[in-house]
């Protein structure tokens, strides 16, 4: 395996200057565009012709150039061929579960992924297209083998499970797709530039640009990152989901979120090295605290392994407070009291954001299901953020925990 750096990769792209020679891209506001030659348009239209084989551009649904040209970036990210964004996370997932499966296939997840991602594979796809999903502890290798059928079409997987910080044995997880001739296709909008799956062996990447990539919880939108082939496929006339669907990312967010990549470098260090001390200090007082980064952590030398070494463990922990009620009092005090961050959800903001994962962005999910992925009612998920300094930070949390009696008063 050829060693990725991302950053490399993004630094040695062909730089997109804007139309008037601007540092920046210009962002091409234009729904249609004009075919020069007008006896060029059928070659269009049948994918004959590319805007770098002669063609043009034709449609804005079908290619825009600016959004073109950020996938282009995330592609170099990502160490795939290609790339195309869609206007959310959950556009670009549908777009990738649409794309593999016809009516009546089968398909095996983890059961810990984000709720709404669970939610299309247990509820929508088998109403709608009769798509069946096993969900499945994947990181019970064997148990990721039995689940597999002749009709399963892709095995899916989060890089880091929200909101469990599991860690997915990427190359492992490959394997066992390949030998039954099926993609992995992993979301890893937790641990851009942390974790690289396309070089670790996924077959297909998809983000929610909306998290860390947009880094200022002020936009939404999403990518799939994969081969030449298989974004075509997505763009098809007839049967492609992003053409077809139409979850369509305007040209001008493309364009803020391209302005965002070249300090996503910066951000996930300052993400992770203040979620890892404040993780740190919060164990040493006791606390139920999970953080891949911390030497008890079941996935610890898994993701050390599989990590690049320059961006931490990533900005997520978690903070066990036992019961839902003792979870909101946390929380309370942490917002209200505190300014430690605000009870929301997403991350990948610069302020920390902090939500009861059961009864907001999981809340998709039955008791049950929840019990099988362990996620308790007062797991508090943090989306660590590196406003502040940390010695401010850390006065915050260590106050609130010693408050709602999670740690010892002093
Ligand atoms: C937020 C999120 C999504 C969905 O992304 P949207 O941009 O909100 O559609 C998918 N996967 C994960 C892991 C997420 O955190």
């Amino acid at each position: 395996m050829t060693r990725h750096d991302p950053v490399e990769a993004l630094a040695s792209l062909r730089h997109e200057f804007g139309e008037h020679g601007g540092v920046n891209m210009s962002i091409e506001a234009s729904s249609t565009f004009t075919v020069v030659d007008p006896a060029t348009m059928p070659d269009i239209f049948a994918g004959r012709k590319s805007p770098e084989s002669g063609g043009c551009y034709l449609y804005g649904r079908h290619f825009n150039p600016t959004v073109y040209h950020l996938g282009r970036q995330l592609a170099a990210l990502e160490g795939t061929e290609a790339a195309y964004c869609s206007a959310s996370g959950m556009g670009a997932i549908s777009a990738v579960i649409f794309a593999l499966c016809n009516a009546g296939d089968h398909v095996v997840a983890s059961h810990t992924i984000y709720g709404g991602t669970w939610a299309l594979l247990n509820d929508f796809m088998p109403a709608k297209t009769g798509v069946r999903t096993s969900f499945v502890d994947t990181t019970n290798l064997a148990a990721v083998k039995n689940a597999i059928t002749d009709r399963t079409r892709l095995l899916y997987v989060e890089s880091m499970s929200n909101p469990t910080l599991r860690v997915a044995d990427i190359p492992a997880l490959a394997a066992i797709a390949h030998e039954a001739g099926i993609p992995l296709v992993v979301d890893n909008t937790f641990s851009p530039l942390v974790l690289s799956p396309a070089r670790l062996g996924a077959d297909i990447v998809v983000h929610s640009l909306t998290k860390f990539i947009g880094g200022a919880s002020d936009l939404i939108g999403g990518a799939v990152c994969a081969s030449g082939e298989f974004i075509g496929s997505l763009m098809d006339l007839h049967t492609g989901p992003l053409m077809i669907l139409g979850p369509t990312l305007d040209p001008s967010v493309a364009a803020s979120v391209a302005l965002r990549l070249p300090h996503l470098a910066l951000r996930m260090a300052a993400h992770g090295e203040r979620a890892l001390a404040l993780a740190e200090r919060t164990e040493i007082l006791g606390v139920t605290v999970a953080y891949p980064g911390l030497p008890g952590h079941p996935d610890r030398a898994l993701l050390e392994r599989l990590r690049h070494p320059d961006f931490g463990y990533g900005g997520l922990l978690t903070i066990d407070a036992g019961t839902e009620q003792k979870a909101m009092a946390l929380m309370n005090t942490l917002q209200n009291d505190h300014q430690f961050g605000y009870v929301a959800v997403s991350l990948g903001y610069f302020d920390t954001l902090m939500s009861c994962s059961a009864s907001s962005t999981s809340s998709e999910m039955p008791e049950e299901a929840l019990l099988n992925a362990e996620i308790s009612p007062g797991l508090v998920r943090m989306a660590i953020g590196y406003s502040g300094s940390l010695e401010q930070r850390w006065v915050q949390l260590e106050t609130a925990l010693r408050a709602t009696g999670l740690a010892p008063m002093r």
